[in-house]
């Protein structure tokens, strides 16, 4: 599944490859990846022909293209890639969304093998679309406030990996991240985040934002001048992981072998030796 260091670079290969160009015509080929809008595939494909798309941006894991004073969604779901190539090479057959351009110029394809993804069409959206309105910014957006997010970890009463999970206090940071992040803060994840001072609350923000720019660095790498790609799978997550799916192996700062325990249907990875458990735990 796409995480955010990916889908930041999908962003980055738009805004490189879109932004400025007049759309000519759209085609959706699967009612399903605009879902969301209510208005129907025809309406969408209407309402985006002849815009130009503008500034292209990010929260999490939304991306947004401004058409005027409105938007283009995505969400890339699981499956989701954004390709951008010659508008003469054959359909396969998951494209779902298709977007040429008046100059002629390469196309625009959202594919979506398992259709999770989709997009919508947002009236006065280009600032902020308001179906993602309730999401906090991430630590690499430029609206993210690290003093906001203290207070409010602080007010929250919940233990510090389900906060750094919760998309109302912070977006972007998905499993992985949050274990990879804990373990260079050295914090536990059942930390009270009511317990935690203002130096750890500074230090694991660090480690957050450290995290997602060391893996945005490992996921660029990857990304060609000419196809706008995500697959979900960064180099980072082979290289970098130094808990996360290391069950019983070495923890690389202190030799531990690294520990896991089951949290909210999924995993918890920690080095018990660099992440004492607290006494007062809560998840
Ligand atoms: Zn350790």
């Amino acid at each position: 599944m796409p995480e955010l260091p990916e889908v930041e670079t999908v962003r980055r290969g738009l805004e490189h490859h879109v932004t400025g160009r007049a759309i000519d015509t759209v085609r959706v080929l699967h009612p399903r990846a605009v879902r969301r809008h209510l208005a129907g595939g025809p309406d969408f494909e209407a309402a985006l022909a002849g815009g130009t798309f503008g500034t292209v941006r990010r929260r999490g894991k939304y991306l947004w293209l401004s058409v005027g004073e409105d938007a283009l969604l995505a969400h890339l779901g699981m499956s989701g890639q954004l390709l951008v190539g010659a508008p003469e090479r054959p359909l396969d057959s998951h494209v779902r969304v298709w977007f040429t351009f008046k100059d002629a110029g390469p196309d625009l394809r959202f594919t979506d093998q398992r259709t999770f993804g989709h997009m919508c069409y947002v009236p006065d959206g280009a600032e902020l679309p308001a179906p993602i309105a309730h999401i906090a910014p991430d630590p690499l957006e430029p609206a993210f406030d690290p003093a906001v997010l203290t207070r409010r970890l602080r007010q929250r009463r919940t233990g510090i990996k389900r906060a750094l999970l919760d998309q109302s206090l912070i977006s972007g940071v998905g499993n992985i991240y949050a274990d990879e992040a804990l373990w260079r803060a050295g914090l536990h994840w059942a930390r009270p985040t009511e317990t935690l001072n203002g130096t750890e609350v500074s230090r694991l923000l660090a480690a957050v934002t450290e995290v997602l720019t060391e893996a945005l660095t490992a996921g660029g790498t990857s990304f060609d001048s000419l196809y706008v790609n995500v697959n979900g799978e960064s180099g980072y997550f082979d290289r970098s992981l130094a808990v996360y799916g290391r069950e019983g192996l070495p923890c690389p700062r202190c030799g531990t072998p690294v520990r896991r325990d089951p949290f909210m249907n999924r995993s918890a990875y920690t080095c018990p030796h660099c992440q004492p458990r607290p006494r007062r735990a809560r998840w």
